[in-house]
């Protein structure tokens, strides 16, 4: 997807910060960092959100959040705790159209999830 902001991290045409990368997946930081441990999980084929998994990609889903487990112990918060997200849709958020797994952590963030 020659738009697309992610695509272009993976590419290396836009730097990023990081931290883990498989020959599936790349972790980095993200540039608006939501707290002190926010990193960005996002497969390196370019599926738009959570809606266009299906049988022929999922997978991906699953090295997901096998980097989500790496990410978490190279920043160090495997024991503190962590949330893993991924915004699909308007009423969710979604800014970037390309699947991805924001991993927050490094605060507590009590038990509500809104
Ligand atoms: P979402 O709102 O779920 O689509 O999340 C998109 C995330 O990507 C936001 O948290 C942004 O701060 C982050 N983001 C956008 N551009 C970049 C970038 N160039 N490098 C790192 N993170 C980015
Ligand atoms: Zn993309």
């Amino acid at each position: 997807m020659s738009d697309c902001i992610f695509c272009k991290i993976i590419n290396g045409e836009i730097p990023s910060d990081t931290v883990y990368e498989t020959d599936s997946i790349k972790v980095f930081k993200d540039i608006n960092p939501a707290a002190p441990v926010h990193l960005v999980i996002v497969p390196k084929v370019h599926i738009e959100s959570i809606n266009s998994l299906d049988d022929t990609n999922s997978e991906v889903a699953a090295d997901c959040m096998l980097a989500a487990k790496k990410a978490a112990e190279i920043s160090d918060i495997s024991e503190s705790g962590y949330r893993v997200i991924s915004n699909c849709g308007e009423d969710a958020g979604q800014t970037v159209k390309h699947l991805h797994f924001h991993l927050i952590g490094g605060v507590s963030m009590g038990e509500r999830i809104l």
